[in-house]
């Protein structure tokens, strides 16, 4: 089968044929339709100090996709041969505390599919039976193939309570968006993104942003009296990992408030702690989605009118894979598919 693989010790990727996975008696063998780009994949692709520290040469990358159930395990029950199917990209050890006590995102021996085993840029990919999601019949290959990232966005734009509250939101990359939709779906009054790129805040505004603000263009004090908020924002969403960010957030948001980072930044770096130890805020790091309450939350807001379409902007065949990574790595897009039929 075609994989897109690293093949070696070098930056790039290659696509390549490679033998095809085989169900193990408790996976699933899935035929990928649609797949996604991910950050951490622009990661591999480009062969950083983390990604050579971590994948393998030789093996297969990427973790977000929709395909088809085409082999079953021995072992496996609730699933068949031709299900439309996702799958959560972490393969979670079961046996740890936090596993064994239902926090399963909270593992600490998890692994990534397509990081640490073979991944979902493939025409085939084995997965853990537990680890699949079965796609409702109206949902689209294209959005199936996006549940992942959807699912880093709902896990941080649910941490805390949106409804009726003014809501910054820092980084209009793809999650950034997504969680900006979400914002908007369940209830927040305004929402304001900040972000650096002037294509991804066009897309903030479609995705549901009362303002969408270039960093240095308008302090966000200002935003906050024009839009007539008495005090200041309830709840910050750290998306960029940048740390201006941060402190734009701490810097401008009311006492008492919630803050949920996603963000990763490059390295350590300092904070205001006496705005944080002053005002009484709740930082909440997040990290991959909770299995799986945030795969049942994101399909049913997305069946009750949640739109994130605007957030799919480029599509390649798989073939076109190095088009498909500069595009992410210039910038001006959100996620950027692969059609792997
Ligand atoms: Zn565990």
């Amino acid at each position: 089968m075609r994989a897109l693989i690293k093949s070696g010790d070098r930056p790039g990727l290659s696509l390549e044929e490679i033998p095809a996975p085989v169900a193990g008696p408790n996976e699933v063998v899935i035929d990928v339709v649609r797949a996604s780009i991910c950050g951490t994949d622009l990661h591999i692709f480009d062969w950083d100090e983390w990604a050579r520290g971590t994948i393998s040469i030789g093996m297969a990358v990427g973790h977000e996709f929709a395909g088809v159930i085409s082999s079953i395990g021995d072992e496996v029950t609730g699933l068949a041969v031709g299900d439309r199917v996702s799958a959560e990209g972490h393969v979670t050890c079961g046996h740890c505390r936090n596993c064994r006590a239902g926090r399963r995102h909270y593992c600490r021996n998890a692994e990534g599919i397509g990081v640490n085993r073979a991944g979902a840029f493939a025409d085939q990919v084995a997965v853990p039976a537990v680890n699949v999601f079965p796609l409702p019949d109206d949902l689209s290959d294209d959005l199936g193939s996006i549940l992942d990232p959807l699912g880093n966005a709902t896990h941080t734009a649910l941490s805390f309570d949106l409804v009726g509250e003014d809501v910054l939101i820092t980084g209009a990359g793809p999650i950034g968006l997504m969680a900006t939709a979400i914002a908007r779906h369940v209830g927040a009054r305004y929402i304001v993104v900040t972000d650096v790129n002037d294509y991804r805040l066009e897309l903030a505004g479609r995705m549901g942003a009362d303002r969408a603000v270039h960093v240095g263009d308008t302090p966000l004090e200002i935003i906050e009296h024009d839009l007539g908020m008495v005090e200041a924002f309830d709840v910050g969403l750290e998306m960029s990992g940048a740390p201006s960010a941060l402190a734009d957030i701490l810097r401008t948001i009311n006492h008492g408030a919630h803050i949920a980072l996603l963000g990763i930044p490059s390295g350590p770096f300092e904070i205001d702690w006496n705005q944080v130890i002053f005002k009484g805020l709740t930082l909440k790091g997040i990290y991959g989605r909770r299995m799986f309450e945030t795969w049942y939350k994101m399909t049913s807001m997305l069946h009750s009118g949640l739109d994130i379409t605007p957030v799919i902007t480029h599509r390649f065949g798989a073939e076109q894979f190095e088009d498909a990574f500069e595009t992410v790595r210039g910038g001006n897009a959100g996620k950027v598919l692969l059609d792997w039929v």
